[in-house]
């Protein structure tokens, strides 16, 4: 595949992929483009030697495999990744009418900078449950507004003369959007959102029966810098990883004995202890469920299938900040462009270690492919990643890697285009 092809995905899957749901929305269709089955997690599965599969959970977390060749389950070569951004969630019974605006309640999810959220065009996508066939059974419908809705307004610098001196910003107050105005407040607009997401996805009001919804930035991913160096765009942290991760193994190749394994999970912003995160049994079950429908499940056969298993998590680096350089390990710095990061951490906020490190400098020599090393200044708690917390569960070699960027959790996070380039070469070389 031609490196600007890699970019335009790029490009194309952040500005598509508003939420959680959407990513995993778009990379199944991605992955049945590419001839891998769906296998839902309530049916028995029929496992072909050689064949792609995929498998999702609460329609935000998604496993992805090529089964071996030989349908033996002797390794597995895995990469970990997260769905989720940090954000602005609404709240359930959103909608009030104050001084003429039309404004909606939320509520934080994660750790965004939230200063970044002001006085930009905000749009609203995520997902509507709608009658089913019985109670337990409705059904998920996406929607995605697409075109800006809301602003989040700063108070003007005259009634706030020391916004540039730090402010502290209330969650409750100061994140509430505005997306009408001149609305007569004795108007009931209880249902005025409802309407909104019966239009937008077409179907009647009386059939929705709940909605999740996120704010996002309505403008797109996009290129930026004089020699087109960066990728400028909200959630790069962590779709930069899902679309390298997929990139890779939409057209691997079956090998003999050893699977290919795409895990992209849900809510690591927000700690990862949920049924569709990586605290969970989730991927150690679906292992040996592979295992079982490929015939060769026993506890030692998953245990020994384990031992010989390797996992890159993947998850946004640090790169070095040219005006904060004191916030950084003088040795251990990454810059953008310059390579894929390995995340070191003595407290094992990341997964690497010098076995794993070993294995990755290997697999970079062999592509052609930089790599740097991250490590954090001291008196930094820095942040963690899927990789640790898989362990657990999957007591296999793992690496912590990521591309460089600069504002991570900001709305517009800054990466580089060779980079990413970079992590899909690296990646290919770790499923080869
Ligand atoms: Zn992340």
């Amino acid at each position: 595949m031609s490196e600007s092809l890699i970019v335009k995905n790029l490009l194309d899957f952040l500005s598509s992929t508003p939420t959680a749901y959407h990513a995993v929305d778009n990379v199944s269709s991605i992955l049945i483009k590419n001839k891998f089955e769906y296998l839902p997690l309530s049916s028995d599965w029929k496992l072909k030697p050689s064949g792609k599969y995929f498998t999702t959970v609460n329609g935000t977390t998604l496993i992805a495999f090529v089964n071996s060749a030989t349908g033996k389950c002797k390794s597995f070569r895995i990469i970990g990744a997260h769905t989720d951004s940090p954000g602005i969630k609404i709240k359930p019974n959103p909608e009030f009418v104050k001084e003429g605006f039309f404004q909606l309640n939320t509520e934080i999810y994660g750790g965004p900078i939230l200063s970044t959220w002001f006085d930009r065009p905000l749009s609203l996508a995520g997902r509507v449950f709608i009658k089913g066939k019985d109670a337990f059974t409705p059904q998920q419908k996406l929607v995605n507004f697409d075109k800006p809705v809301a602003v989040i307004p700063n108070l003007a610098i005259h009634m706030n003369r020391e916004i540039n001196n730090g402010y502290a910003i209330n969650n409750q107050k100061d994140m509430i959007p505005v997306l009408i105005s001149g609305v007569d407040e004795k108007i009931p607009v209880k249902e005025l959102l409802e309407n909104m997401i019966s239009e937008a996805i077409k179907i009647p009001k009386k059939d929705i029966l709940d909605f999740e919804l996120f704010l996002y930035e309505s403008d797109g991913a996009r290129l930026a810098g004089i020699n087109d160096d960066f990728v400028s765009s909200s959630r790069i942290d962590n779709l930069e990883a899902v679309s390298a991760g997929l990139e890779v193994l939409k057209t691997a190749e079956a090998s003999a004995d050893c699977l290919k394994v795409l895990a992209y999970y849900d809510n690591e912003e927000v700690g990862s202890s949920t049924k569709q995160g990586a605290d969970s049994t989730l991927l150690s079950s679906i292992v040996e469920r592979i295992m079982e429908s490929n015939g060769v499940y026993s506890p030692s056969a998953v245990s020994k299938a384990i031992a010989n298993s390797f996992m890159i998590s993947v998850d946004g680096a640090h790169s070095i900040h040219p005006n904060k350089t004191e916030k950084y390990d003088p040795i251990n710095k990454a810059q953008i462009n310059k390579g894929p990061v390995l995340k070191i951490s003595a407290n094992q906020r990341y997964s690497t270690d010098s076995q794993s490190a070993s294995v990755l400098k290997v697999l970079a020599n062999k592509a052609k492919v930089p790599l740097q090393i991250f490590v954090n200044n001291s008196n930094e708690k820095g942040g963690s990643t899927i990789g640790p917390i898989a362990g657990k569960y999957l007591q296999m070699p793992s690496a912590d890697l990521g591309i460089p960027m600069l504002a991570m959790h900001s709305i517009r996070e800054l990466a580089g285009t060779k980079d990413h380039i970079w992590m899909v070469k690296l990646l290919s070389a770790f499923l080869a």
